[in-house]
């Protein structure tokens, strides 16, 4: 969706902003490409940039990091001129309150990604939601105590709701860097990775969401259901920043022309076909034939349940879903490679079967269980 970049995102010399299509921003800190050594104009910048970011909807996922192996590793304290003038210190205090309050009020996931020296408005990973670490991270607080100010300002709220309010007062006036497995023991932070890999796992974790929109077949209150509205319904998901979005046959009665035209009207309406999946249920024993006709239109993405367990709360007489390993049989048979292999699922169906006092649906269950009879 969002390829073209918003203006604000080349507006501030020490962050690099990137999104990708699903809406994950990463936010880079850096001088000149550098690891960031933070000065007076970050600190008037950051305040707009984190409230722009906030602001953005389009943003549905916000990563926080360096540069160069280090996440804030210096600051240039000159540049802020004499703290102790109090017209300094109220310009320097009231941006630096405006920045956390900006950072907290982005309403979406924030993951910091930290790698090397925090050391310099450590605060602002100790704001995100999920803290990953590569393991040579450290984290220290250089402004404050060393140049004089007392640290009773933000950085010391983050860490005393981080770590509690004795660590936060050893760390920030005995000021000397923990280890990232220092700080994981706190519960600072979440996870350790190798050193390097602190912003790959972090785009791992930028979750990845899927809408659905149900009875897009037909309804069993309201009858059949047009398909033009279905990819209304889609596209407004897809608007909410859905990365995928999933069209379920609720109450199983829709047939192979019936799926070919939906994905047809879907793609026309300009959904990307892997951002489409589909969710059978085998109440009239179409669900194989309609995964053949989705695989014909260059669908890749099919729900199903082991053995075919399941069925619908609000879809009266609803059958069980496609069963998977009904699915995988047919897909092996096509040489379409998923990963998923026949006799494990196979294997679930019969311990499930073993719990239930009822046959499963899966035929290819029911087709191993007559074989294991014939050969008893
Ligand atoms: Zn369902």
């Amino acid at each position: 969706m969002q390829a073209t970049q918003p203006t604000y995102f080349s507006q501030y010399g020490s962050l690099k902003l990137t999104r990708d299509v699903q809406g994950v921003l990463v936010v880079e800190f850096h001088s000149n490409g550098r690891p960031l050594t933070f000065t007076a104009q970050d600190h008037t910048e950051f305040v707009d940039a984190f409230y722009r970011i906030s602001q953005d909807r389009a943003n549905h996922i916000v990563i926080l990091t360096g540069t160069g192996g280090a996440f804030i590793p210096g600051i240039d304290f000159p540049s802020f001129g004499n703290v102790a003038d109090p017209a300094v210190w109220s310009q320097v205090h009231d941006e630096g309150v405006q920045i956390l309050e900006n950072l907290a009020n982005i309403r979406v996931p924030v993951i910091a990604a930290v790698e090397g020296p925090a050391h310099v408005h450590s605060e602002y990973a100790l704001l995100a939601n999920v803290i990953v670490a590569g393991e040579g991270a450290t984290f220290d607080d250089l402004p404050h105590f060393a140049g004089g100010i007392v640290p009773g300002d933000g950085i010391f709220t983050t860490w005393s709701y981080r770590a509690g309010a004795g660590r936060a007062e050893a760390f920030l006036l005995n000021p000397k860097p923990i280890t990232a497995q220092t700080a994981y023991e706190w519960g600072v932070v979440a996870e350790i990775v190798p050193n390097g890999k602190a912003l790959a796992r972090a785009r791992e974790l930028g979750w990845w969401r899927r809408g659905y929109v149900s009875t897009a077949f037909g309804c069993p209150y309201s009858g059949a259901v047009d398909p033009a509205k279905v990819v209304e319904v889609a596209l407004s998901l897809l608007d909410l920043g859905v990365d995928e979005v999933c069209f379920g046959d609720t109450i199983g009665v829709g047939v192979p022309p019936d799926v070919r035209a939906l994905t047809r009207l879907a793609v026309d309406a300009g959904i990307p076909l892997e951002r489409i999946a589909y969710h059978f249920h085998d109440t009239r024993g179409t669900a194989l034939a309609n995964v053949a006709a989705a695989l014909s239109e260059g669908v890749r993405c099919f729900d199903s349940s082991t053995g075919g367990t399941g069925g619908c709360p609000y879809a009266p007489g609803a059958a069980g879903n496609l069963a998977t390993d009904d699915l995988i049989y047919m897909l092996d048979g096509l040489g379409i490679d998923t990963g998923v292999s026949l006799a494990a699922v196979s294997e679930a169906s019969r311990f499930i079967a073993s719990k239930i006092d009822h046959r499963l649906p899966s035929r290819h269950a029911q087709a191993e269980e007559a074989q294991r009879k014939l050969e008893v």
